[in-house]
């Protein structure tokens, strides 16, 4: 059992006004809230189908030293699986770069030991949502055999209910207003992360990191922005080693917007 992921929105306290110094952190996150389900290729979707171009060959990971949690290396390339496509109607906050509209995330569901966090390696994609000319059997997209995925990482089809939240920093708190949210804490008695964190699969927010922050760099040497993070979760019957998080990064000022991403659990 994975704990609760899921504080209500909007929360019953408002954090801004028991805690003041937190409303300049506040800043704007979409929860996904995925629920199981039967997804098409024209939807939002966590763990569905792709709108996939015809045109262009399904992805494999050919790593040579990626393994499942048991150790086993299968012998050839191994399908990628999809794991988020996004609508940027579903999604309004999301910096889609110029006349794009779609977001597709994939990962191989193995662990690779040169990835940070040795977890899944993840790709993105942004499409533009005219251009695509559909692979006319999404059914028929290869997926990973016995031998070939970790099911920690592999998700379930889900269909999404986006939600727009206002996000605050848990993590990423500062040092200088820990002993301030401790005090109202214990005076109001309700935690942070109950009231005023989105630790569930989101987009923009702060990442709902399980462990200290681990912010990436691009090559470049900027901070990345945090994009979305995919969460454990029993819904999409994904633990991601246990209760833990996949949080993808972008850099903003970069051309091509480069990505990065991290892995942590309990
Ligand atoms: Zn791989
Ligand atoms: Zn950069």
């Amino acid at each position: 059992m994975l704990p609760p992921h899921r504080p209500p929105v909007p929360p019953p306290l408002d954090i801004a006004r028991l805690v003041p110094e937190l409303a300049p952190l506040a800043r704007r996150t979409t929860a996904l809230r995925p629920k199981r389900g039967a997804p098409t290729p024209q939807e939002s979707s966590l763990g569905g189908p792709l709108l996939w171009p015809r045109e262009t060959p399904w992805p494999f990971c050919d790593r040579r030293d990626h393994h499942d949690g048991a150790g086993t290396v299968p012998p050839g390339p191994v399908p990628m699986v999809p794991v988020l496509q996004l609508f940027a109607r579903d999604v309004p906050d999301l910096p889609f770069p110029e006349g794009t509209h779609v977001l597709q995330l994939l990962w191989c569901t193995l662990l690779h030991p040169d990835e940070p966090s040795e977890a899944v390696r993840p790709a993105l994609h942004w499409r533009t949502e005219s251009a695509i000319v559909p692979s006319g059997r999404p059914d028929e997209v290869p997926r990973p055999a016995d031998g070939e995925y970790e099911a920690d990482f592999l998700p379930n089809p889900c269909t999404l209910s986006p939600v727009e939240a206002l996000d605050h920093p848990h993590r990423d708190l500062p040092e200088e207003l820990r002993t301030l949210v401790l005090r109202a804490e214990e005076e109001h008695g309700f935690f942070l992360t109950e009231l005023a964190c989105v630790l569930e699969s989101k987009v923009g927010g702060y990442p709902a990191w399980t462990q200290p922050p681990d912010w990436p760099s691009c090559a470049a040497g900027h901070r990345m922005a945090h994009l979305l993070s995919v969460t454990g979760d029993d819904e999409v019957d994904m633990d991601m080693g246990d209760a833990g998080g996949v949080y993808l990064f972008v850099c903003t000022e970069c051309p091509g917007m480069p990505h990065a991403s991290r892995h942590d659990c309990h």
